[in-house]
């Protein structure tokens, strides 16, 4: 039966394979012994192969040694675990933080812990499959909002009543890279006497000063909001948190699956994110410099004629019309030098190449992109998708 299955995945060209580096991740990495430009990391400070921050990993090792070994709960803690909830709560403007092994864990575990079958979840038709699996971990009743669209939204808070109401959103969504109306939402989640959950995962370390969405939109942390956020992406270590009221935390501590029935994060792990956090706070040109790099992107993008969104986020999608044509147009950046896969069904349902951008990228490489892009099209014949893949 599963050869059947991986069969037609073939036949259909949705068949995924992992790529393997053999270098650290970067600007640059080596696959199957050759050189790419890598367009396709979420570590968009350069922080994965940062000095400083893997200087910090080996020292935490001689220190505290490597595995945890048991639960936060039982001894897998150390104190570093705690100061970085601490930083985690500074950072993000809250009274309490809570760790978890992973952004996806922590989704899961704190999604399936806030609701239950008396409760109500919203949530953004684009969520991601984290967010997706921790609804589905949940008994509460499930209403799916169109993408970024508050009235819709609203229009669905108006027919329910439950104990509950949980509105769950990314802020910087990360396959189409279009920003959340946080504002608007939040308003709504005030009016309803909703809590507002946002997802992080790719505005830490970008947006707002580098705080995240919160910042971004001026919207001060309250006992309604959760924050849900990873060490994975800027931050280029490992890890995911909630950070929410004492409450919130309290209680997650005491219901998240995730959390209780899991071994804790290494120490080297954490002292990582320690130290990405305190190079984040000493280097926001870093943060300038992806900024730039950002525009530059946006900017040649769209003087070359590609469509692209209003949004100076670093994920920005190229949509095509079929699959065939996303698979050529990557496989001719992949001989040319170029590191970018194609974003096929189910992650998505309009398949894409997503570019990301990071701040150690050059202009350089960034023209190359392009032109290389271009370039694709033109020998390929191919047109990219003209459907815009957001609602503005
Ligand atoms: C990557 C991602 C996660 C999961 O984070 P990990 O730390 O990689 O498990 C959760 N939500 C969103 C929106 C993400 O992009």
């Amino acid at each position: 039966m599963y050869s059947n299955i991986i069969n037609t995945l073939n036949k259909n060209k949705l068949l995924r394979t992992v790529n393997d580096r053999e270098t650290s991740q970067g600007r640059v990495i080596k696959i199957n012994g050759r050189d790419y430009i890598n367009f396709s990391s979420n570590d968009y400070l350069g922080f994965a192969s940062n000095k400083n921050i893997l200087n910090a990993a080996k020292v935490a090792i001689d220190e505290y040694g490597f595995g945890a070994g048991a639960s936060r709960l039982l001894s897998g803690g150390i104190k570093l675990h705690n100061l970085l909830e601490k930083e985690i709560t500074l950072l993000k403007g809250s009274e309490s933080a809570l760790l978890f092994n992973s952004g996806y864990t922590a989704n899961i575990g704190a999604i399936a812990a806030l609701t239950s079958q008396e409760d109500s979840i919203f949530s953004d038709e684009l969520n991601h499959a984290s967010i997706i699996d921790g609804c589905r971990l949940s008994r509460a009743k499930k209403y799916i909002y169109k993408h970024n669209n508050p009235a819709h939204l609203e229009k669905l808070l108006k027919s329910v009543t439950s104990r509950v109401k949980l509105i769950i959103t990314e802020s910087i969504f990360s396959m189409d890279g279009d920003i959340a109306k946080l504002d608007e939402i939040n308003n709504i989640c005030i009016k309803h006497k909703s809590l507002f959950y946002i997802d992080d995962a790719h505005a830490t370390g970008v947006i707002g000063k580098g705080k995240g969405s919160l910042e971004h939109f001026g919207i001060k942390a309250n006992n309604q909001i959760v924050q849900m956020g990873t060490f994975s992406k800027a931050l280029g270590s490992f890890g995911g948190f909630i950070t929410a009221s004492n409450n919130i935390v309290e209680y997650l501590v005491n219901s998240s699956r995730s959390l209780i029935y899991s071994t804790a994060l290494p120490a080297p792990v954490i002292a990582a994110s320690l130290s990405a956090l305190s190079h984040l706070k000493k280097h926001p040109e870093l943060i300038n410099k992806l900024k730039n790099n950002i525009s530059l992107c946006r900017k040649y993008l769209k003087e070359s004629g590609f469509y692209v969104d209003k949004y100076d986020t670093p994920i920005i999608p190229i949509l095509f019309n079929s699959v065939e044509d996303t698979l050529k147009a990557s496989d001719y950046l992949l001989e040319n030098g170029i590191f970018a896969p194609a974003i096929r069904p189910p992650t998505v349902k309009k398949p894409r190449i997503r570019i990301s951008i990071s701040a150690d990228h050059s202009e350089e490489d960034i023209f190359l992109l392009i032109s290389t892009i271009k370039e694709a099209l033109s020998s390929l014949s191919l047109t990219p998708a003209t459907v815009s893949h957001s609602n503005e």
